[in-house]
């Protein structure tokens, strides 16, 4: 695969997350369907999701998109170490993101 191809990939995958992001109040199942895509477009063209999207809007273990105060829930815990804990209401899956 070739440089530009996956610069194009790259581009189509932020475009489909943009996508998702806009229209997930009207239309969440279009906007799962933007990501389902986004990801076969990453596997296939070998091109990593962005870390920001891949940590934010993404739940790591059904894949689907997540979106505080529709299809997740944040809160900030403080432990002696500040983190954000995410919690996908679809399946579950917390995940815990620390914040330096
Ligand atoms: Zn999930």
């Amino acid at each position: 695969m070739s440089r530009r191809r996956k610069k194009i990939a790259l581009e189509r995958i932020e475009k489909l997350f943009e996508l998702a992001l806009k229209c997930f109040e009207k239309n969440p199942r279009r906007a799962d369907r933007y990501i389902e895509i986004a990801r076969r477009i990453s596997m296939k063209a070998k091109v990593r999701i962005p870390r920001i999207y891949k940590r934010y809007l993404l739940c790591k273990k059904c894949k689907r998109f997540i979106v505080p105060g529709y299809t997740c829930r944040i809160r900030i815990r403080s432990d002696g170490v500040t983190k954000v804990v995410i919690t996908c209401l679809r399946c579950g899956t917390i995940k815990r993101i620390p914040l330096r």
